[in-house]
């Protein structure tokens, strides 16, 4: 029997944390890479960084927002729900930005500061409901909502998103129901294609988009592979997962 209490105490803390220490180092290599790519732009205003954390825990989440990180990204509901219930009193945005089902709105109009996958009038009218009842029972913000729209839609192989054709409508769609904001557009680049090509697409697109809305000037793209691409064709905000977190595991 030993009454080593002090000892007894350090004991619990952990002796290092080498995870926060890796994450620390590949978020500030990403933080370099967007600050060189909005120099090479010739752009003041630096693009948000929304570090996407899907499949990691929700310790990563704690360790990002330690490091400064503000926005994190989800693309399911039901992960997202979770790690955002048990990280309440975490200072951090939760963005989403998955395929979203309209039963699915209740849900998520509880932890997320905006939805970037909105993509279908159905949705918009799930969003303005689910948002209204939050805002009645929590007196949540607004909803920040980007229309996702497919570069690759005319080529039938489409990840998601609206065609460009329907974004017009659906920007109006948005702009018109209470408690939802027009932030403005987000793209995935096509597998295997050009992103150049694809965010110069997307920059055209918002620019029309813009001269109906002038407030949706937010562009959300650009992922690990091609944020260069991105900045250089004038991304708001950038969805960042595997180069900060390293690859995700396998699902289960
Ligand atoms: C997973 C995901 C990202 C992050 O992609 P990485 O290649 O890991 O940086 C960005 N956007 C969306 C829509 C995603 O699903």
């Amino acid at each position: 029997m030993t009454s080593f209490d002090d000892g007894d105490e350090q004991r619990e803390e952990p002796v290092g944390d080498p995870r926060a220490a890796e994450l620390a180092e590949r978020l500030g290599l990403v933080r370099q890479r967007i600050e060189s790519a909005t120099r090479a732009a010739a752009r003041s205003d630096l693009p948000t960084l929304m570090v996407v954390t899907k499949f990691h825990p929700a310790a990563d989440v704690r360790r990002l927002a330690a490091l400064g990180v503000r926005d994190v990204g989800e693309n399911r509901d039901q992960e997202a729900a979770a790690k955002s219930a048990e990280l309440s009193e975490v200072d951090v945005r939760w963005h989403f930005i998955g395929q979203l089902q309209s039963n699915k709105a209740k849900s998520v109009a509880r932890y997320a500061a905006s939805v970037q996958s909105v993509d279908r009038p159905q949705l918009v009218e799930a969003l303005a409901k689910a948002v209204a009842r939050e805002k009645d029972a929590t007196g949540r913000s607004d909803l920040d909502c980007f229309i996702q729209v497919s570069l690759d839609h005319d080529a039938g192989a489409h990840r998601g998103g609206a065609s460009p054709a329907d974004v017009e409508l659906l920007g109006e769609k948005i702009e018109s129901a209470d408690g939802l904001v027009l932030s403005g557009l987000m793209a995935v680049a096509p597998l295997g294609g050009d992103p150049d090509a694809a965010f110069e697409r997307l920059a055209a697109i918002s620019e029309a988009l813009r001269a109906v809305h002038p407030a949706a000037v937010g562009i959300s793209a650009g992922m690990s592979q091609d944020l260069e691409s991105a900045v250089r064709f004038g991304a708001t905000h950038l969805r960042i997962g595997s180069d900060i977190l390293g690859s995700r595991p396998a699902v289960g």
